[in-house]
């Protein structure tokens, strides 16, 4: 049962819940890029997504990792434990992609000795500049221990989520998680789907995430399908 609107963002919609400390997340049909400079609507990716982000957290709790997730509420929804947000937004890479490449004029596909954790201040106006952990202590984003609780948890993140992609022939390039505050206590929040992932078949290179929608490269409910399909959960999904 959902109650108020209590945040909307591109992606998604929080909703109030009949639980005070837990909320509803409801994934949109809406594909954006370029800070939503680029907008479409994609009818049933609210759900592929749904599905795809509930399986994740289902394995990442499964292997120790604590998160806000609660349950699959419903094909698009997820039920989750309402966080205090971190501004602050860690991306872990396991390959050069994006904005790395041109940041350090590195080769798309390059593949880094070990993972790379990078931090970034969340803010649209600002378009997410990189920072650093002494930003976050000296403006009071995060202390030192949290960015290094953070850090941890997403290592283990890309232990899980590379094993678990790699066995379904999927390289796990690189990604983005949020953490919030429930209770003093640190949880990964958001979602974790192909939306905030680089998702690259092993086989043959070809990217099976947003790329496609910011490169204009095909469907993006193919490709979206094709991780579901992989990942065993195409059931939970409707067909393109
Ligand atoms: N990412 C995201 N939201 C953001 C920024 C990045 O989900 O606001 C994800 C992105 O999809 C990619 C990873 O984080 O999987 C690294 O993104 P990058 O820094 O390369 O930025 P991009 O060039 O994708 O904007």
């Amino acid at each position: 049962m959902k109650g108020e609107l209590k945040y909307e963002g591109k992606g998604k919609q929080l909703y109030a819940s009949d639980k005070a400390d837990e909320l509803i997340q409801l994934f949109k049909d809406d594909a954006t890029a370029f800070d939503g400079v680029k907008h479409d609507v994609i009818a049933g990716k609210g759900k592929l997504n749904c599905a795809i982000s509930s399986f994740i957290f289902e394995k990442l709790h499964a292997s120790g990792v604590k998160t806000h997730y609660v349950k699959r509420e419903s094909s698009n929804e997820m039920r989750v434990k309402s966080l205090d947000m971190m501004p602050v937004e860690v991306v872990v890479r396991n390959v050069a992609a994006g904005s790395i490449c041109k940041r350090l004029g590195l080769e798309e596909g390059l593949k880094l000795a070990h993972p790379l954790t990078e931090l970034f201040y969340k803010s649209d106006e600002l378009h997410d500049p990189m920072i650093n952990v002494e930003h976050c202590e000296l403006f009071g984003w995060a202390t030192r221990a949290e960015i290094d609780n953070m850090c941890a948890i997403a290592m283990k993140v890309n232990e899980v989520l590379s094993a678990m992609f790699a066995d379904v022939g999927i390289q796990l390039v690189d990604y983005k998680l949020e953490f919030g505050k429930a209770g003093g206590e640190i949880l990964l929040g958001d979602e974790i789907t192909p939306d905030g992932c680089r998702l690259w078949d092993i086989a043959t290179g070809r990217k099976l995430d947003k790329d496609v929608f910011r490169s204009d490269l095909g469907g993006l409910s193919e490709v979206y399908h094709e991780v579901a399909n992989r990942l065993g959960i195409s059931n939970l999904t409707e067909k393109p």
